[in-house]
């Protein structure tokens, strides 16, 4: 029987070959310590990865009848570059319409696109990667902002202290990561380990 939807093992070890999941000691801009560390980038470098992994996302957007009963009248959209990838893969996988994507210019996130109002579809953010939820939060109000609906929400990994819902939806991710960040050296257990640390950018 074919899998439909890979199961949080099967999508980690996907992040693994591809160097877009690392175990290790990281020490990340802010100076915070961590044992992980995600490159979601290095999992879309190679096409066919990048094919599955939206395509599992896409399915579990596909299970929410708000969405499937909408398609393809739909946007999908990214909240920065790095979920711009995973937005074409799920837009591909669901036939919907619309892909927009938010950058960030001079601290404020925005269209690229000249999106007018009243001619965005109700709306799907989708990233490659959820961490705080700030990203996401951003987008929400930009969407808001648009006059449009946002039905979906869902990311490759969500970690674990991000939002579970977003307006009223549950937020969709292929794995639900369990974070280990410690605020300094002191409270690092790799630092009393031993283990070399590796400054990270981001
Ligand atoms: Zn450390």
């Amino acid at each position: 029987m074919v899998e439909l939807i890979p199961s949080e093992d099967a999508v980690m070890q996907i992040l693994k070959r591809t160097g877009a999941f690392r175990e290790g000691h990281f020490v990340y801009p802010n100076g915070k310590h961590s044992p992980h560390y995600f490159q979601m980038p290095l999992a879309f470098r190679y096409y066919d990865t990048a094919r599955v992994l939206a395509v599992a996302l896409s399915r579990k957007f596909r299970l929410e009848k708000d969405i499937s009963s909408q398609l393809p009248k739909v946007s999908v959209i990214s909240p920065s570059s790095g979920g711009i990838p995973v937005a074409f893969g799920v837009r591909d996988a669901l036939n919907a319409e619309q892909i927009y994507w938010a950058e960030q210019e001079s601290g404020k996130r925005m269209f690229r696109q000249y999106v007018n109002q009243g001619e965005i579809n109700p709306c799907i953010i989708v990233d490659d990667i959820i961490r705080s939820g700030n990203a996401i939060d951003e987008t929400v109000e930009l969407v808001r902002s648009l006059g449009a609906r946002i039905i979906g929400c869902g990311a490759i990994v969500k970690f674990d202290m991000a939002p579970d819902e977003i307006e009223g939806g549950p937020v969709k991710s292929l794995i639900n990561f369990d974070v280990r960040m410690y605020e300094s050296d002191q409270d690092c257990s790799e630092c009393k380990a031993g283990v070399k640390p590796e400054q990270v950018r981001f």
